[in-house]
């Protein structure tokens, strides 16, 4: 993932993958594959400490070029993904139509939507089509606030049904991903409308 220089928090996260940069090679393939091994099976805030500090390993990991060196064996459920050859991490966002399931080592799309399996993308499709004009009250133009009369309003009413499409993606949408992937794991915050992980209790 790209750190920008220029936020407090990038540098934060930076600070705290410094634990990871001690690790060799082969202690930080260990590692990351025994904590595949703990997230397997469950559904994972994005926001979630442990799956926070596999994210970090992950990215330092795919700089390192760790699972091309095939140093230790993750879990036998994890599939490999296509855009980087580590184990199958995937992320389920509001872009999913655009970006599909995004990968937790390279960034990059690790399932486009169109590979996602047929049982999932109906269900998946009608929520992130749910979400899209949701979403969007944050990028209005002045001349769509000005019509909507109260701005505010209208942002905080988008807020709260942001939080309540998130929870029905954590509680209905990201279970299913389970029949299919080893983890999965779903975005709990929608930044532009100030939606916080807190804000959205399961
Ligand atoms: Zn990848």
């Amino acid at each position: 993932m790209a750190i920008d220089p220029e936020s407090p928090l990038d540098r934060l996260w930076q600070e705290y993958s410094e634990v990871f940069r001690d690790f060799d090679d082969l202690t930080l393939a260990r590692w990351m594959a025994q904590t595949l091994g703990q997230l397997e099976g469950r559904v994972w805030r994005l926001s979630h400490p442990l799956l926070g500090a596999f994210r970090l390993a992950a990215q330092l990991a795919h700089d390192r070029q760790i699972w091309l060196k095939r140093l230790a064996t993750p879990p036998a459920a994890y599939v490999e993904a296509a855009c980087c050859r580590a184990p199958l991490l995937p992320l389920l966002t509001r872009d999913l139509l655009e970006s599909g399931l995004v990968c937790q080592h390279c960034s990059g799309t690790a399932v486009p939507f169109e590979e996602i399996p047929d049982k999932l993308q109906s269900t998946a499709k009608a929520w992130a089509e749910e979400y899209a004009p949701v979403h969007a009250v944050a990028h209005w133009e002045d001349r769509q606030r000005k019509s909507a009369g109260n701005y505010d309003r209208a942002f905080e009413n988008a807020a709260k049904d942001a939080e309540r499409l998130l929870a029905r993606a954590a509680q209905q949408i990201a279970p299913e991903f389970l029949d299919f992937y080893a983890t999965i794991v779903w975005e709990d915050q929608d930044e532009c409308l100030e939606v916080r992980p807190e804000d959205i209790p399961l």
